[in-house]
């Protein structure tokens, strides 16, 4: 039987440390950490996306505010709106939910960010801190399989990790917080050669393509730890019956559609040691790790 690595559990422990320091923060400095979301254009998405964080965030009791623009908004008016929430006191935290409407840089904005400020850790800076081994905001969703990893008593320091993806946003920072977990590190990306050949290498398999169950049993070493970053939605039958077994099936008869991650979800229970089921799994932790940015980053500039 392989063991379920359950992101639920992990990001309610990760929201339950969370709560004391945000009370010790308003005790020390008379206000709650800040957040504020940057969200541009009528990506439907995006919006549930965002709802979330905010949703998160007010349990918590931080200080939360939802900055909407349509999608008009030029990328010179998208860089005034951080340079003001740069220059407040009261925001520690600054999120450009992404994708933007693509006639405006991406690149420039994230680039506008304040540093110190940076909680989804995709600023150049913070990536040279991750990449030199300090301390900074590490990008959430690659920090949260580090944090459900070690939850799960999963030995990292000595073993061979595969990670296949290599985006700023998940693969290049999994691979380093893997390398500073002192595992040896493989990326991959679609120009690997061999693919299922340099996977099976892996005692720790990180997917992180954007492929729905495009790693399959012959990609998986027997025993090997799975992790799913994986998020993508199954609309058409055929693609079902490529991916779920029968349970699944009906369900997806009942709903029309169905999430699943990268890796075929019978072949990882069947090969793996253990691993990260989707949904459940990586997905919940990455609001959770979007808090504790925001409070550390808070608690720094208190
Ligand atoms: P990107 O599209 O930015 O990157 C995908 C990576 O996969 C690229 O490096 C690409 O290689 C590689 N790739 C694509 N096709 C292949 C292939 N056939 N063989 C080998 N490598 C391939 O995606 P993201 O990193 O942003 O996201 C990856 C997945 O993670 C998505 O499903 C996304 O929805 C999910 N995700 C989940 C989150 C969560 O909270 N659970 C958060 C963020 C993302 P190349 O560089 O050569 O093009």
């Amino acid at each position: 039987m392989s063991l379920i690595l359950n992101g639920n559990a992990v990001r309610d422990q990760i929201k339950e440390e969370c709560r004391p320091r945000v009370a010790a923060m308003k005790a020390k400095a008379g206000r709650a950490p800040g957040l504020a979301v940057v969200l541009v254009g009528d990506n439907a998405a995006s919006a549930v996306y965002v709802r979330n964080k905010t949703k998160t965030a007010e349990e918590l009791g931080l200080h939360h505010e939802t900055i909407t623009r349509d999608a008009s908004l030029t990328t010179e008016g998208l860089l005034e709106i951080i340079a003001g929430l740069n220059a407040r006191t009261d925001i520690d935290g600054i999120l450009v939910q992404l994708p933007l409407p693509p006639h405006i840089d991406a690149q420039k904005a994230l680039l506008a960010v304040a540093p110190e400020k940076d909680v989804d850790g995709f600023h150049p800076y913070n990536a040279g801190l991750l990449s030199t081994g300090r301390p900074g905001l590490r990008p959430c969703t690659p920090a949260g399989v580090i944090e459900l990893l070690k939850r799960n008593q999963i030995p990292i320091a000595g073993r061979n990790a595969v990670v296949v993806g290599r985006s700023d946003i998940v693969g290049k920072p999994m691979a380093l917080l893997l390398l500073q977990e002192n595992a040896t590190v493989t990326i991959c990306h679609s120009r690997t050669h061999d693919l299922p050949g340099v996977c099976r290498g892996g005692e720790i398999l990180v997917a992180a393509i954007g492929r729905p169950a495009m790693i399959t049993e012959e990609y998986i070493r027997p025993g090997a730890v799975v992790i799913d970053v994986g998020m993508n939605t199954v609309r058409t039958r055929a693609e079902a019956e490529r991916i779920f077994d029968a349970s699944r099936l009906a369900d997806f008869d009942r709903r029309g559609s169905l999430l699943v991650g990268d890796v075929r979800p019978a072949d990882m229970a069947k090969v793996a040691s253990a691993y990260t089921p989707v949904p459940g799994g990586v997905g919940p932790l990455t609001i959770a790790m979007l808090m504790r940015n925001t409070i550390e980053a808070a608690e720094r500039r208190c």
